[in-house]
């Protein structure tokens, strides 16, 4: 099947589905396609919590205070032109998502902010009890309702994008449900494809979120940012098994009514690691670092809770006050066995989030022209670590502004693709051949355990050397051409397209994480412990004939020179 558009937007979150809006409104024809529902898979409606906006309802606030603090989490290596974009847009698109009737929390007549860690003040809006990213994903989903010019393709993943004369001009993608390649010519594409997690085998994402986005990227010849830098989350759920919840959700519970970590000997252990957190209000011990570099400690040491993490107990807090904390949500915890009064459950460190990604310029364009990115799929705005809320913001932010610039360059764009632009991926897709020896799917498993275990929160020169080694072995394993089950709806092949971006995406990571010798942010080397003011710099991954290279870049752009740049 060939189609054809303006502009293509690969991804149908948060950020795509805004650029698919904006390109639309800006007059391009627009083809938003996913490889799950539009606007049900990826991170955006998972998302529960919050979202973080400068608007000044709760209290005074001005987007360079929200910038301030944006710098401050990123430990010096934010682009700060992004940073500036992503705070000073962020309003409107809050303020436009409340006229759209997302259903923002209030109180007193106002949109309620909530004062998250790492915020001089309140700042992040939600929509109550935890339904803050379902609730944005269905407003934008009934905003595209009735575009005409918007198409919408589910279940189409994009394989490669297309590239002719070093411009991108479409992409090559697989129909899922029948095994058919598409070819899908466009004057500009809009990379919207969420971020890695899934290389962790302990992650708060889903199935569609292993990097894609970043390995279509580099194979296009763009540049990707900040690799090294994946967000883990300290106590990700781990057990028992929770169905229809934010793996996330304990966090403010924890802090809120002081809910006490307990390691597998059922005994306190924060004040072992509290020493130099200079936080010890008797509820909210240990900050996010200092929580999964105790918990990891502990489980080290053979004290781990059985399903390998820590024991979070609400038992001591009034049941009455845990009905009246957690609202409707308690119910839908009984619905899983969850009976806080009564039982701990068990957390984790998990992947969560990425800092790095498609480096861009202020127009949203990678180093590829008319190849745009957008959304957790763009590096650089939250340098070193994330605050907290800004990533639905950036999905949000950049998503429109991707959108508009991309259909600002197809406008500006002559004719469409050759056939040829098409040829290579073509070719990959019809090389598939049926294989009984290797099992793509074990071999993603065994991705995932070698990221957790070796570039994991805490990393080292001995586990980075590894995990390096162990993703050539893997590399090796998986060979040139694609392996196949025969069937339409073909799941070998589905895993080894998986694994051919994640195995790419992973060593990006790795010999990133290996470069960088000291501890920043979300990189922390237990080999060199401390932030080394040498290493003010941003690495930089180009793919070059099938192998990672790795450069340095020190150029943060100044916030003042693109706060503002036309939109
Ligand atoms: C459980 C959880 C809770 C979170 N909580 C918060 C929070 O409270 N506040 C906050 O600010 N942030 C939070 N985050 C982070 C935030 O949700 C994400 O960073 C943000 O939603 C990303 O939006 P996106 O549109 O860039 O990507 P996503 O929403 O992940 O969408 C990417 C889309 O791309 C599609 N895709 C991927 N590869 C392909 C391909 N090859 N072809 C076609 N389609 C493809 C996927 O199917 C998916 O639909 C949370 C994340 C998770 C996982």
């Amino acid at each position: 099947m060939r189609l054809e558009t303006d502009v293509l937007i690969v991804g149908a979150g948060g950020a795509g589905m805004y650029a698919a809006l904006e390109a639309a409104a800006s007059g391009a024809s627009v083809i938003l396609a996913d490889r799950s529902l539009i606007g049900r898979g990826g991170a955006t409606v998972m998302a529960m919590m919050t979202v973080s906006a400068a608007i000044g309802a709760q209290c005074p606030d001005h987007w360079e205070h929200h910038l301030a603090d944006t710098l401050a989490a990123g430990y010096g290596l934010c682009d700060e032109g992004l940073s500036a974009i992503l705070c000073e847009d962020a309003p409107k698109r809050i303020l436009e998502m409340d006229a759209w009737k997302v259903g923002w929390a209030r109180e007193d007549g106002h949109i309620k902010q909530a004062h998250a860690p790492g915020h001089d003040r309140p700042r992040c809006v939600y929509v109550d009890f935890l339904r803050t990213g379902p609730a944005v994903s269905k407003t934008l989903r009934h905003q595209l309702q009735n575009k005409s010019s918007i198409r919408r393709i589910g279940d189409l993943m994009i394989v490669d994008i297309a590239i002719e004369d070093g411009v991108a001009c479409g992409a090559t993608a697989i129909h899922l449900g029948t095994g058919e390649p598409v070819t899908i010519a466009a004057k500009a594409v809009v990379v919207a494809t969420g971020g890695l997690t899934r290389l962790y085998r302990r992650n708060s994402g889903s199935f569609n979120m292993g990097g894609d986005g970043y390995a279509l990227a580099l194979r296009a010849g763009a540049e990707l940012v900040d690799m090294e830098f994946v967000q883990f989350f300290p106590i990700g759920h781990l057990a028992p098994r929770l169905v229809g919840l934010d793996p996330i959700m304990w966090d403010p519970f924890r802090y809120k009514l002081g809910g006490i970590l307990l390691n597998g000997e059922m005994q306190e252990f924060e004040q072992r690691y509290a020493v130099d957190s200079g936080r010890n209000d008797g509820k909210y011990v240990l900050t996010r670092d200092l929580a999964t570099y105790a918990i990891m400690k502990e489980v080290e040491a053979g004290r781990g809770s059985p399903s390998g993490g820590a024991y979070l107990s609400f038992k001591h807090v009034p049941e009455a006050e845990l009905r009246r904390a957690f609202g409707p949500v308690i119910d839908t915890l009984a619905k899983s066995g969850i009976d806080l009064t009564h039982n701990p459950i068990e957390v984790a460190p998990i992947a969560h989030y990425h800092m790095g990604g498609v480096k861009v310029n202020a127009a949203f364009e990678s180093t590829v022209p008319n190849l745009f990115a957008s959304g957790e799929a763009v590096g650089g705005a939250n340098g070193a670590n994330r605050l907290s809320g800004n990533a639905i913001t950036e999905a949000l932010v950049f998503g429109a502004r991707a959108g508009r610039s991309a259909a600002a360059a197809a406008r500006a764009t002559n004719g469409r693709s050759t056939a040829q632009a098409f040829a290579p991926a073509l070719d990959l897709l019809r090389r598939r051949k049926l294989s009984a020896s290797v099992n793509p799917a074990a071999l993603i498993g065994e991705l995932q355990q070698i990221m957790m275990e070796k570039v994991g929160p805490f990393r080292t020169e001995t586990t980075l050397d590894a995990a390096i080694a162990e993703l050539d072995r893997l590399t090796r394993a998986i060979g040139n051409d694609p392996l196949s089950d025969g069937a339409p709806f073909d799941s070998v092949l589905l895993d080894w397209l998986d694994l051919r971006n994640m195995v790419a995406v992973a060593k990006s990571v790795a010999i990133a994480a290996h470069a960088r010798r000291e501890s920043r942010g979300s990189h922390q080397r237990e080999d060199f412990p401390s932030l080394d003011p040498a290493w003010q710099f941003n690495q930089i991954v180009r793919w070059d004939d099938g192998k990672i290279e790795l450069s340095r870049s020190a150029a943060t752009k100044k916030a003042q020179e693109l706060a503002g740049a036309p939109a």
